[in-house]
């Protein structure tokens, strides 16, 4: 196989599940990022198979699923660290429709993989607030995402393979392919939300979808199980758990805010009436596209450059198997579906 060398801006989750990708096929991989993550070290990493609201599986999520497990239990063996565990995810009924498309589901091929029968137990749980009953899902899993961030960080770093800068277009020549002097084959922009602030890309509509989580303390709540209803409900240790995350669309700073705050606890005291201790707020921002499907494709004058973004709320489900397909799009091994090819956009 031909030996591409191949520049990626941007060390998010997309950037290096792809530089991942494309090592395996061994080609030459150089990174850039300029260390200003704000989703992906963020994000709370939970992978959740299933959309609530009118009961579907997530999209696409029989391929990506088995394939993310695979990813991350590789890293975690290659790099030694934890990263993913199963998470016991439990759905708090917001309404009787709601139990209902469950009930129904449960019975459906297409859904006994990801839905536990209801049981008794689950209809009149009673460790906290519920309404309508409760389901089980099966298959939810948790990665740790900041040591995801982190341990890939020092990763490419321990191997020479990443420049900690800000990649700016005037040491870059588009049509050559040459940064700060070096000559590459392709380019690829995987810079998350700061895609509008980027040159070549920013006329595809990645939208910067603000996110705010709360580290809370509380007594009593369940440890053993995440719950799920307005809100998530993560449990981290020691009777703390993170809950979130809202989903903002007007403001695309990093600041933590009062209202989110307010809203955050709000949408907790649906699933619980007990006190809670604020410990910590963070924010991030998602990159999202309106029709919710990523974009993966090359550029439309500059053919040496590439777009792998909008990851949107799902992004660590979806990466590993998204990275795959565009490494073997770049390398000429297979085509980018309809469905996330940045032609829509052309
Ligand atoms: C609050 C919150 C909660 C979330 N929870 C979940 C969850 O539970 N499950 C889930 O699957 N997903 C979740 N997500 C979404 C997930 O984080 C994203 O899908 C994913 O991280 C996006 O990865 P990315 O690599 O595209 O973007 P980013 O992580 O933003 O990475 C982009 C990188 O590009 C770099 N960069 C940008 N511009 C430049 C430049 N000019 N020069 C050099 N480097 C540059 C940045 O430094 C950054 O590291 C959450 C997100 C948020 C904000």
């Amino acid at each position: 196989m031909e030996k591409l060398s191949i520049l990626i801006v941007g060390a998010g989750l997309a950037g290096t599940s792809l530089a991942q990708r494309l090592l395996e096929k061994q080609q030459q991989v150089t990174l850039i990022d300029s260390g200003q993550n704000n989703s992906t070290a963020i994000a709370a990493g939970i992978i959740n198979p299933m959309v609530f609201r009118r009961m579907n599986k997530s999209w696409r999520v029989d391929d990506f699923l088995k394939e993310a497990i695979a990813y991350y239990k590789k890293l975690e063996d290659d790099l030694n660290i934890k990263l993913i565990k199963p998470l016991f995810l439990r759905r708090l009924f917001s309404s009787l429709q709601e139990k209902e498309f469950w009930e129904k589901r449960q019975y459906e091929k297409e859904y006994s993989a990801y839905l536990e029968i209801l049981t008794a137990e689950d209809l009149n749980y009673s460790l906290t607030k519920n309404d309508f009953g409760s389901g089980r899902v099966k298959q939810a899993f948790w990665i740790e995402a900041q040591t995801y961030y982190t341990s890939q960080i020092n990763y490419f770093e321990s191997l020479g393979l990443l420049l900690k800068e800000n990649f700016s277009e005037k040491d870059f020549n588009a049509e050559g392919g040459i940064y700060k002097d070096i000559l590459y084959d392709k380019i690829i922009f995987c810079c998350g939300s700061n895609n509008g602030e980027m040159p070549y890309f920013s006329d595809i509509p990645i939208e910067k979808t603000k996110g705010q989580t709360l580290t809370i303390s509380c007594k009593n709540l369940p440890e053993n199980e995440s719950l799920n209803r307005k809100t998530f409900v993560l449990p981290l240790e020691n009777n703390t758990f993170k809950i979130g995350a809202t989903y903002e669309w007007e403001d695309g700073s990093l600041n933590t805010t009062k209202e989110a705050r307010e809203l955050l606890l709000e949408n907790f005291s649906v699933i619980s009436d007990l006190p809670v201790e604020v410990i910590d707020q963070v924010a991030g921002i998602r990159p999202t596209v309106l029709d919710r499907r990523p974009v993966l494709g090359q550029h439309k004058i500059h053919k040496k450059l590439f777009i792998f973004n909008g990851l949107g709320a799902k992004g660590y489900l979806m990466a590993p198997t998204l990275a795959r397909e565009m490494a073997e799009f770049l390398l000429g091994e297979g085509t980018i579906s309809k469905e996330v090819g940045i032609n829509r956009f052309y």
